[in-house]
C-alpha cells in the first residue's frame, strides 16, 4: 500500500469506489457493507477490550490465557474476528509502561478496541511515539511516565496487532467485574492514558 498521505476526502472517494466495484462484482451487498460500519461503529468497539482487562484482573488463570495467547483467550469470551486473527496483549507492571502504534499504517486490534481513533492513524503520531514516547504521552495526552518506569513502543503490523493490559489501580478491591470494565478506558488500552481512578459520572 503506498503511504503517501491522503485527505480525508480522498480517502472517503476510495473507500466508496471499492465498495461500488465489490458491489458491482458480487462480492459483498450494499446490505453487507451497512451492517459491517454499523458492527464497527455501535457494537465492536473499548467495550469489549475493557471487558476482557476487567476479567484478567479478576481471574489469574485467564490472565496467563490472555499473556499467552490473546486471540485464543478472548475467543473464550466471544470477542474475534477481523483485524484480530494475532492478537498480543503486553502487560503493564510497576516497572514498565506499554504503548502501541503501527509506524506503517494504522494496524490496531479492532475487536477488542473498535476502530482506531484518528490521531492514531496519523503520520504524526506514529513517528513522533517511537522516537520520543515519554515526550508525546506528556504533551499530546497529559500523560506522565515516572522515570522509574521504562516506556516499550510495540510497532503493529497486519501480522501482529499489539494492546495493553493496564495495572488494575490500588483501591479497587471490592469492585466486581462489570464495575473494574468500567474503568477501563480506550486510551488505557493503547498506552497513551491511564485506567479511570473512578467509574464514568463520579467526579
Ligand atoms: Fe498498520
Amino acid at each position: 500500500m503506498s503511504t503517501t498521505i491522503r485527505t480525508q476526502e480522498e480517502i472517503a472517494a476510495r473507500v466508496k469506489a471499492l465498495e461500488a466495484i465489490m458491489i458491482e462484482k458480487g462480492i459483498m451487498t450494499t446490505g453487507a457493507v451497512d451492517r459491517l460500519a454499523e458492527i464497527y461503529e455501535n457494537e465492536v468497539g473499548p467495550q469489549l477490550g475493557a471487558a476482557v482487562v476487567a476479567k484478567a484482573w479478576t481471574d489469574p488463570e485467564f490472565k496467563a490465557r490472555l499473556v499467552e495467547d490473546a486471540t485464543k483467550a478472548c475467543a473464550e469470551l466471544g470477542i474475534g474476528g477481523l483485524q484480530g486473527e494475532d492478537m498480543v496483549v503486553v502487560e503493564n507492571s510497576p516497572t514498565v509502561h506499554n504503548v502501541i502504534t503501527c509506524t506503517l499504517c494504522s494496524c490496531y486490534p479492532w475487536p477488542v478496541l473498535g476502530l482506531p481513533p484518528n490521531w492514531y492513524k496519523g503520520p504524526e503520531y506514529r513517528s513522533r511515539i517511537v522516537r520520543e514516547p515519554r515526550k508525546v504521552l506528556r504533551e499530546d495526552f497529559g500523560f506522565d511516565v515516572p522515570d522509574s518506569v521504562e516506556v516499550r513502543v510495540w510497532d503493529s503490523s497486519s501480522e501482529m496487532r499489539y494492546w495493553v493490559l493496564p495495572e488494575r489501580p490500588a483501591g479497587t478491591e471490592g469492585l466486581d467485574e462489570k464495575a473494574l470494565a468500567a474503568l477501563v478506558t480506550r486510551d488505557s488500552m493503547i498506552g497513551v492514558g491511564p485506567v479511570a481512578s473512578t467509574p464514568p459520572g463520579q467526579a
